[in-house]
């Protein structure tokens, strides 16, 4: 096993594809210096000699040493400098990389191998005391807290940490001396400094900070390790779904300094816009700063260039306006990138006395907009094909463009509160709460909240996740909570620096406003601009968006797979047409039967004591029902309409308080012991196992053939009006093939009656839900008969797995912590189990009826990876809710596209 890979002077041991090896920070850090761009030389040990540390008690292989050793031989060769050397010391960096980025979850040691032996030689190398101490208390902070105190496993107290304990000496310091800023210490100052934090960590850790260069690096390392394993770095993998068993890479690598002087600098940069995708090289520097600098929002970045100057960032100097030759190299470094990934890429650069060095490079983090405009543009371009176009845009971020936004004329009368950067897009309203820990309880209660923080830290994480939109006082568009929330695609402003908080009033002033926790705000993170109250959430308009229109019609032109939608009313139709529907899969016919002059006729009709008397109650809702079928067919015109019989639990419809059974008994004229007496008589234990489904057609005929009726009268009349109409009747809950013969007898013979009554034909289908196990079993029976099949996934799940779908929320997060299932199956289909019965009972379904019309209307219709399996499977169709439609549409077609 080779531990370490050495990258530098033009030519690297690995390569951008080998990012399960390297990390992605690794591997894109080699083709880099293969490509000839100017790296710092460094060395990656790889992912695997993470897994050996923690196969292997902690330790690491025992090859590593030597290796490492020949590395850093290589990269003192390269950067003509030596480790540990008292005359010309090179120092280094030590920083994680796990295949994919997890921005600010791990550790990062910097300025390795500043020791008494070195820092005199530094500083008579660089003439410059003040620079060489200030990397000495910087590597001495974060080693202490780093490798000292989180990788030692020492807990400390809330607040007694030693990054905060070393923080105060700084602050007591500086108050001491009548310090302002750090900018107000020299390098005495920092000498100093630099002495007391080592004094107080051997007080409070027990042991000195080493002053060797070796046993720096090897704790830098040591400590990049334990953190793959840190709370942060568990509960964002959780999240983000990033499998525990990865393990991260450790770069270290030569030191260059963004912060000697005036002609350094360092940035952050992406080869086109982020948020709007917009092709111009957009970015953040600051002058005389270290990375760090940037992205914790300390200080307010400049933009990079004029093209991309905002209103807030106008009177600022640009890199371009300030070092233009630099910039020059640098735009050039921008379009070799673009055109080697064929994407856009995040980077990030250090200026070192007016030397430009690039220290990272890896696919920029978007908003859907961004994702989508810079793939379409990219094929215009042909940079990509519409193929790649098209597995280049995650059905999130889709689903990113079809979220909400503020009302724009509401918005327009809106006084704004404040302003900010627009790092996540879309609108959101929200109370304000000033902790994450507060964010998650908020949120339990079932509360919609806006997180506001000074800065965002990935301690924050698991509040970031749950709040509607994230608003930050400081940072800027790659600042953490930036980063994360654009990963997301959530609502989010960063940098308002007119908030003012005060944490322990829970309270935060702008201007001369207070806004209290619970407060409603309203967000545009799409402008950046913050209101206070709620300004109305509306939705969004992907029609206008001309590069959706041509990415969703690309997808079109691959996917094979029909897609509908469940509605149940001609206003959800429609709204589903204009995303695209081509059908409605599933209309669920019960809530028409809930509406105050209709139950009671359904009430009427199940407590009838004879047939008549039910006949003519359910008789009355016949001209509803119609009335609701010629909405629907009338919307749909021509498409096909899956009309799904009445399905839901008997006692559902008799649930009555006194009150309801008191006018219940007088309608009827019978008294209220009787209703009471025949309601305890229909009492289920187990409704959902109980009188549902085809088992109420067949207790009550009459309720199918008025169904039958007003589906089969609309259908014929609509006909009669020159409007298209294909229903499709679907019988629920079938588990037999007797039990769908005995409900499709009678609507054929409906059918059969109203065509010859008003001299219409019409066609239509008569099939049936899948919902369980034994109607998938003995499918090729059912199928005799059944003209089609749709898949109620949501029901076979519940009957495959035995898991009440309403009452998993019970168990299921003690199920997903012990990993005995890895989601939530009424989510994402159960491919291994309940995929198995959906697939066996396509397979019968189609060897009896060659052309059996299949598709799926359970929950899974819309769920990107259920749809890859439908399309495996060979079903015609999935459908979904109307706001799903685009995402199916475009799952549909990258399930053709995967390879
Ligand atoms: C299903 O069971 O998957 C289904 C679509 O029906 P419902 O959710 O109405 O039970
Ligand atoms: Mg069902």
């Amino acid at each position: 096993m080779k531990t370490v890979y050495f990258f530098g002077d033009g030519s690297a041991d690995g390569q951008a594809d080998m990012k399960n090896l390297l990390g992605g920070k690794g591997a894109n850090l080699a083709e880099m210096t293969n490509l000839g761009i100017p790296v710092p030389a460094g060395l990656t040990i790889t992912t695997e000699v993470c897994t050996f540390y923690y196969d292997n008690s902690q330790n690491f292989p025992d090859q590593l040493e030597q290796e490492l050793k020949e590395s850093v031989n290589k990269i003192e060769k390269s950067m003509t400098k030596d480790f540990g050397n008292s005359e010309n010391p090179l120092l280094l960096s030590v920083r994680s990389g796990a295949r994919t980025s997890m921005p600010g979850m791990m550790e990062t040691v910097l300025n390795v191998g500043l020791t008494s032996k070195t820092i005199p030689g530094l500083i008579k190398k660089t003439d410059n005391e003040r620079f060489v101490y200030d990397a000495y208390r910087r590597l001495i902070m974060m080693y202490s807290d780093v490798v000292m105190e989180k990788a030692a496993g020492v807990e400390p107290e809330e607040g007694q940490g030693i990054r905060h304990q070393l923080e105060s000496i700084l602050d007591d310091y500086k108050k001491k001396n009548g310090y302002h800023s750090d900018i107000d210490l020299s390098g005495k100052d920092w000498k100093t400094v630099s002495e007391s934090f080592k004094k107080r960590i051997t007080e409070v850790l027990g042991n000195e900070f080493p002053d060797d260069h070796y046993e720096q690096l090897w704790g830098g390392i040591k400590a990049v390790f334990e953190s793959w394993n840190g709370k942060r770095a568990i509960s964002y993998r959780k999240i983000e779904d990033i499998p525990q068993e990865w393990g991260t890479a450790v770069n270290v690598q030569a030191m260059v300094f963004g912060n000697t002087g005036d002609l350094s600098a360092t940035g952050v940069a992406f080869t086109r816009n982020p948020a709007t995708g917009e092709n111009n090289f957009y970015g953040e520097w600051l002058q005389n700063a270290q990375g760090e600098d940037v992205v914790a929002g300390i200080r307010t970045p400049h933009p990079l260039n004029e093209a991309t100057k905002e209103e807030e960032s106008k009177h600022l100097q640009s890199l371009e306006e300030f070092l233009p030759d630099v910039y020059g190299q640098l735009d050039e470094i921008r379009i070799k990138l673009e055109k080697h990934y064929n994407d856009m890429q995040d980077i990030e650069f250090t200026i070192e006395e007016g030397r430009l060095w690039m220290l990272q490079t890896r696919t920029g983090k978007r908003t859907g907009g961004a994702a989508i405009q810079m793939a379409v543009d990219m094929v215009s371009d042909n940079m990509i094909s519409k193929e790649e176009a098209i597995m280049r845009v995650t059905p999130d971020q889709i689903d990113e463009l079809l979220h909400p936004r503020l009302n724009i004329e509401e918005e327009k009368k809106a006084v704004s509160l404040t302003r900010g950067l627009p790092a996540g897009p879309g609108g959101a309203v929200g109370q304000v709460v000033f902790t994450a820990d507060d964010a998650e309880n908020w949120h339990k209660k079932g509360k919609n909240i806006v997180l506001v923080r000074e800065e965002t830290s990935p301690e924050d994480v698991h509040g970031m996740h749950v709040a509607e939109a994230i608003l930050t006082a400081k940072g800027g568009m790659t600042s953490h909570a930036a980063l994360v929330a654009r990963g997301w695609g959530k609502c989010c402003i960063v940098g308002c620096s007119a908030i003012n908080i005060d944490f322990e009033k829970k309270q935060m002033t702008i201007d001369n406003e207070i806004i209290k926790e619970g407060d409603w705000i309203s967000m545009n993170g799409s402008t950046g601009t913050v209101y206070p109250g709620q300004v109305n959430l509306e939705s969004a308009d992907p029609q206008s968006n001309r590069s959706y229109k041509d990415l969703i019609s690309w997808a079109d032109e691959f996917r094979t797979l029909k897609i509908r939608t469940n509605a149940d009313s001609p206003q959800d139709a429609l709204q589903a047409i204009e995303f695209g529907a081509e059908g409605i899969g599933l209309c669920r016919t019960e809530h028409m039967f809930f509406e105050p002059d209709r139950i009671i006729e359904m009430r009427k009709m199940i407590l009838a004591e004879d047939l008549s008397d039910r006949r003519k109650a359910i008789m009355n809702l016949l001209p509803f029902q119609k009335d609701d079928f010629k909405g629907i067919l009338e919307a749909m015109s021509g498409k096909p309409v899956t009309i799904r019989l009445l399905d839901p639990p008997l006692h559902e419809f008799i649930t009555l308080n006194d009150q309801q059974i008191e006018e219940l008994a007088n309608e009827l004229s019978v008294s209220s012991d009787k209703i009471n007496n025949r309601i305890n008589s229909l009492h289920e234990l187990n409704p959902m196992l109980g009188h549902r489904g085809c088992r109420l057609g067949v207790a009550y005929p009459e309720i199918t053939e008025m169904q039958a009726r007003a589906i089969f009268e609309a259908s014929s009349e609509l006909t009669q009006s020159g409007i298209d109409v294909f229903p499709e009747v679907m019988i629920p809950l079938v588990g037999t093939a007797k039990e769908f013969e005995n409900q499709e007898e009678i609507v054929r013979k409906v059918a059969k009656d109203v065509i010859k009554e008003k001299g219409v034909n019409f066609q239509y289908l008569v099939g049936t839900m899948i919902e369980l196990p034994r109607a998938c079993l003995t499918a090729n029976e059912i199928a005799e008969k059944a003209e089609f099949f749709s898949f109620g996934t949501n029901d076979l799940t519940q009957t495959t797995y035995g898991f009440s779908r309403d009452d998993i929320g019970g168990f299921l997060p003690d199920y997903l912590d012990n990993k005995i299932l890895d989601h939530d199956p009424f989510q994402s289909l159960d491919i291994s189990g309940v995929g198995q019965l959906v697939s066996l009972a396509v397979d019968k379904g189609r060897k009896v009826r060659k052309n059996l019309k299949i598709g799926i209307c359970g929950e899974h219709g819309g769920d990107p990876s259920s749809i890859h399996f439908c399309y495996q499977n060979e079903l015609d169709y999935v459908s979904c809710s109307p706001y799903r439609v685009p995402i199916a549409r475009f799952s549909a077609a990258q399930a053709v596209l995967i390879k």
